[in-house]
């Protein structure tokens, strides 16, 4: 989509530190790390959140959360990690692309908000 951010940073226009890339997702740090380790799951094709998203889509979600799953101790993650996505105005999502927040590398708070 046009002028959206992560659409360009999944396809290279902007740049970014990509950790991960298929053809489903780019797994990339965050430019403000919230965590020790703060990684973003954004999925290549744009929808604004999981409200948004069509059949296929919740599939290609499901396939990005399989493969994370599979590199999570090269991420640094095997104590464990925690994922989020911030949705609308109450969530905070200030990027109108669906994207998961990956945050660990350090002991995280229990409460979440
Ligand atoms: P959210 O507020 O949930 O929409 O999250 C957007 C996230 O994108 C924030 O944590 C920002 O720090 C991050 N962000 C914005 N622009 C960039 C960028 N160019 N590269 C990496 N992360 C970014
Ligand atoms: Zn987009």
């Amino acid at each position: 989509m046009k002028d959206c951010i992560f659409c360009k940073i999944a396809n290279g226009e902007i740049p970014s530190t990509k950790l991960f890339e298929d053809e489903d997702m780019v797994i990339i740090k965050d430019l403000n790390p919230q965590a020790k380790i703060h990684l973003l799951l954004i999925p290549k094709q744009h929808f604004c959140d999981i409200t948004e998203m069509s059949d296929e889509q919740a599939a290609l979600l499901g396939r990005c959360l399989k493969k994370l799953s599979e590199h999570v101790d090269e991420f640094g993650l095997s104590e464990g990690f925690r994922l989020v996505s911030n949705k609308g105005k109450h969530g905070c999502q200030s990027v109108p692309h669906l994207h998961i927040h990956i945050l660990g590398g350090q002991q995280l708070d229990d409460k979440m908000c």
